[in-house]
């Protein structure tokens, strides 16, 4: 029989990549957000639009559900997460601890919580020059303020649900994604879309603001790649929380010189240290997903920013805040 599946989240951007992952795979897919896909119509084979913070919503959600990949959440870049912590952590815990529940009443198999970078101590993320984090090094805790700290704590709902119940829990810890159809405007995009934007807006030779120095670090994970990752943890046995990320470690200002090379512009960056710049360093230590499942993210950044970019661009164009390509017509012969 079809298993039959729930995205949560799947009018979001990893929700959205998803949905269409496991449709191709044969899955039945039902999607559910609080709003329809932005970009693209979804193509889940059902789509209810609810708020998931409702319980009776969630009830519903799960309803004749084998599995569920539960992405939903309240979130958005460092700029979004660094100055709102009671609205994320409220609105996150009201949606993850009903979501466990209601699906734990459904007879769900499994489920998987879409689970942060943010979970891990800023202590141990200080200096650009970092160690690479291990999953064990979430404790002693001292996540991000609201987001890190609903994140860690629905790790831990995650394993007392199976402790308690033998409810199979999985925990992926994604370590920032980016590609096409990702926020890329208004206050909750994140560091690469974000720079898409300003390099596509930008002329030939310009000037674009970078949050802090430009020597913070950072390891990006291309969106194919996370779907992939969850689809194959969703059918692991591994119940420990598991980075999802990549190893490949640069810093703001490369990635900025990534993407201006990619659009073929001469950019110049100006720093506003005033603006907020997240940890100083970041990055995932693949060993334990290496070793337990014999997989890693392996999209080269470089590969993974030119359709990135090539969306946003696209997308900008649309909307007419930059000139479309003029066509090129052919002299008839
Ligand atoms: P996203 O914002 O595009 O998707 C999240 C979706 O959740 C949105 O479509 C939103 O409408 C929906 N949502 C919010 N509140 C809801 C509610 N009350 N009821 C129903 N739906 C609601 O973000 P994303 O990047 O696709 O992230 C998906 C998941 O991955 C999230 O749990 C996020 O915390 C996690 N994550 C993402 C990243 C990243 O780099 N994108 C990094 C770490 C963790």
């Amino acid at each position: 029989m079809t298993t039959r599946v729930l995205v949560t989240g799947a009018g979001g951007f990893i929700g959205h990549h998803l949905v269409n992952y496991l449709v191709d795979k044969g899955y039945w897919v039902r999607g559910a957000d609080i709003k329809e896909p932005e970009y693209e119509p979804t193509r889940a084979h059902e789509f209810m639009l609810l708020d998931l913070r409702r319980w009776e919503n969630c009830q519903q959600a799960v309803e004749g559900i084998d599995e569920v990949y539960h992405l939903a959440a309240d979130m958005g870049g460092i700029g979004y997460i660094s100055s709102v912590h009671a609205d994320i952590a409220r609105n996150d815990i009201l949606i993850n601890t009903h979501m466990l529940e209601a699906a734990r009443l459904a007879g769900v198999q499994r489920f998987l919580f879409s689970s942060s970078a943010c979970v891990y101590p800023d202590y141990r993320q200080e200096d650009a020059d970092v160690v690479a984090l291990k999953e064990e090094f979430a404790h002693p805790a001292a996540p991000e303020e609201g987001y890190g700290w609903e994140k860690l704590f629905t790790e831990k709902l995650c394993q007392y649900y199976y402790e308690d119940y033998g409810m199979e829990t999985r925990v992926a810890r994604f370590h920032n994604v980016y590609g096409p159809l990702g926020t890329y405007d208004g206050g909750k995009e994140k560091a690469p879309a974000a720079i898409s934007r300003k390099i596509a807006l930008a002329n030939q030779i310009d000037e674009i603001e970078i949050w802090g120095d430009g020597q913070q670090t950072r390891s990006f994970m291309y969106v194919d790649d996370c779907v992939e990752g969850v689809h194959r943890l969703m059918h692991s046995d591994i119940r420990q929380p598991l980075n999802l990320g990549t190893e490949e470690l640069v810093t703001i200002n490369q990635l900025v010189d990534m993407i201006a090379e990619i659009a073929g512009k001469k950019i110049t960056k100006r720093h506003d240290l005033s603006k907020p710049q997240g940890v100083r360093g970041r990055n995932s230590d693949n060993t334990l997903i290496r070793e337990l499942l014999g997989w890693e993210p392996k999209t080269p950044l470089v590969e993974g920013l030119r359709p990135t970019y090539t969306w946003i661009e696209g997308e900008l164009q649309r909307a007419g805040r930059i000139p479309a390509p003029v066509a090129m017509i052919a002299d008839g012969d």
